[in-house]
């Protein structure tokens, strides 16, 4: 399913890492108060190549991937759960019983 690497504007994932100067916290407390990051537009993360904090626009994007992979993460985890569970009731009642169906 891979098509030709085209340069920008492609809808993938990019290597990020975390924001230098908030320490990924997406906040900076220089005196009494914490103030948002501007080096990271308050994302706690920054392009891992460049160390450039990125557009709000792209950070969106880049911050929603993620979102994506973690909630597909905690359904799969879910899912497994549901799936052991299923296993400790059905145990006595045979092959075959009713599965627990997690919502
Ligand atoms: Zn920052």
């Amino acid at each position: 399913m891979r098509k030709a690497s085209g340069p920008t504007l492609t809808k993938q994932k990019r290597p990020l890492k975390r924001c230098p100067t908030c320490h990924g916290r997406g906040v900076v407390k220089p005196m009494f108060y914490e103030l948002p990051c501007d080096h990271c537009e308050s994302s706690g993360v920054v392009c891992k190549e460049t160390g450039e904090g990125l557009p709000a626009s792209e950070l969106i994007l880049q911050l929603r991937l993620r979102l994506n992979e973690k909630e597909q993460e905690i359904k799969g985890l879910h899912r497994q759960l549901a799936d052991e569970r299923a296993k400790d009731d059905s145990r006595g009642y045979g092959a075959g019983g009713s599965r627990y169906h997690g919502d």
